[in-house]
This record gives structure tokens, sequence and C-alpha cells, in this order.
């Protein structure tokens, strides 16, 4: 999906404490999901325990119904990159996948992904989830008033393209508040000092979606689930993040989710 026309909404300082509270909750609902995730456990399982702890938490899943799309979870596994719709498959020992989260919470909307890896996975695709989420990080520095988009976007393409990886270009990441998609456009492709420029207490999500092969990808006939073209696996992390002058505000966690992978 692409929402290059879609509206930039600069937040007041309360306002962006209210994301951190919607965005704090799908840290931790990820981390819920996380503490699920080994082999045998099937997506769908994986979508209902994040459903419930979501509305446990007064808030409401923000991809349900979402254009349409059936569940609270996108559950991507091995090669799909981003959309895949939860099932009655069963994660298998190797395998990784991809969970994106999405809520509601008194009316402003949470937005965070991380790849988990299912057991033991092999080093050149445990190297994969490593630097796109390190391409992540390099992104989010850039996150600061007066930059431009096209610094966050040209400092993930090079930390993943660094590390022998290619981006995805039909996706992008997007602005958030009281829409799940707001502007701007935050591809993971791009020019150093290009593209709109960050004015403080604008919120956006980053979220590199990266492929050992082709950057090329396909949907399947469900009409949402992506994969990559070759079949290769594909990775992807998502941040909330406050534009602030000095140093970018993280709205997302991943401490929760690392409480719960180190204690394995
Ligand atoms: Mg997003
Ligand atoms: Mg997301």
């Amino acid at each position: 999906m692409r929402f290059r026309s879609l509206m930039i909404y600069i937040k007041t300082d309360a306002e962006v404490e209210l994301l951190r509270e919607a965005n704090q909750l799908v840290s931790k609902t990820l981390a819920e999901v996380a503490v699920h995730i080994r082999p045998g456990v099937t997506t769908l399982r994986l979508d209902a325990i994040a459903e419930e702890f979501i509305r446990s938490h007064g808030a409401l899943p923000a991809f349900k119904g979402y254009a349409g799309f059936p569940n609270t979870l996108c559950t991507s596994v091995n090669d799909e990159v981003v959309h895949g719709i939860p099932s009655d498959y069963a994660l298998r020992e190797g395998d990784i996948i991809s969970v994106d989260c999405g809520v509601i919470l008194n009316g402003w909307y949470g937005d965070s992904a991380f790849t988990f890896p299912v057991g033991e996975v092999r080093p050149e695709i445990l190297r994969l989830l490593d630097f796109t989420r390190a391409s992540l990080e390099e992104g989010v520095k850039q996150a600061v008033a007066g930059n431009r988009v096209g610094d966050i976007s040209h400092a993930v393409q090079t930390k993943a393209e660094g590390g022998g990886y290619s981006v995805v270009r039909t996706l992008v990441g997007h602005g958030i508040g009281k829409h799940l998609h707001e502007g701007p456009e935050v591809p993971n492709f791009g020019r150093r000092g290009s593209g709109t420029r960050l004015e403080r207490n604008v919120v956006i999500c980053i979220e590199p979606m990266i492929n050992m092969g082709t950057k090329n990808t396909r949907t399947d006939s469900d009409g949402w689930t992506v994969r990559t073209g070759d079949g290769k696996p594909s990775a992807h992390f998502e941040y909330a993040v406050a534009v602030r002058e000095g140093k970018p505000d993280l709205l997302t966690t991943f401490e929760y989710i690392e409480e719960v992978l180190t204690k394995r």
C-alpha cells in the first residue's frame, strides 16, 4: 500500500503521550505473543492470544477489519514479507515469523512488528534478522527535527544493503496518530537530504522489510500475503517514533520481547 496523499499531523506533547500508551501496549502484546512462539503453535493461536491481550487492556485490534483484513495480527512466515493471514499453519523448527500488530487505545493507534526465530534457525537467516533490526535502528537515529524523510530512508537502505540484502520497495513506513496510516510516507530506500522535512512531534512508523534475495515481491491470491519473488526469507521490524529536537523519542520498545527471548 502507498499512502502518498495522506495528511501529516503534528501532535501536541499530550497527544504524543497518548500515542506512547498505545504503542507500549503493542510492545507488550508482541511480548505476550513471543511467550507462545514455538514449533507446533499455529499462527491462528497466536492471533487469538494477541486479540485477548489487547481487549483485556481496554483497546481494540487495529488491523481487524482494516480494509477487510480478517485478523488481529499479520503473521508472515519465512518468504512471506508482510500481511500474512493467521491460519492453521503450525510453526516448524527453523522457521522465522514476522508478527505485525496494531491497536487502538483511547482513539490513538499503535503499530509495531518483530521477526522471531522459531526454535533453532540457520545462522544465515539469523544474520538477516540482525541486519534488518540494525537497519531500523540506523533509520531511527535520523528521526530528528530538521532532517528529511530521505535521511531515514538512506540510513535504512545503507545498512541493509551493506549486509548484502535487498530492500522491499513496494511497501513503506508511514505517519501514525488518530489514523493507522498518515503522512509522510517513509520508504526504506532513498537519497539523503530528500523528501519531507521532519518537524517536531510528527510521529512515524519506520518499518524496514528486508529480503535475503531479490527485492521483488508478489501478492498471493488471498489479496493480502506479500511474499518474496524468489522464495527466500524476508524480515520485518517496526518502531513508532516521535520526531524531536536532538534525538528521536521511541514510542515502541522491544525490551519486553527481549525479556521473553532471553529467558529461553
Ligand atoms: Mg506500519
Ligand atoms: Mg505494522
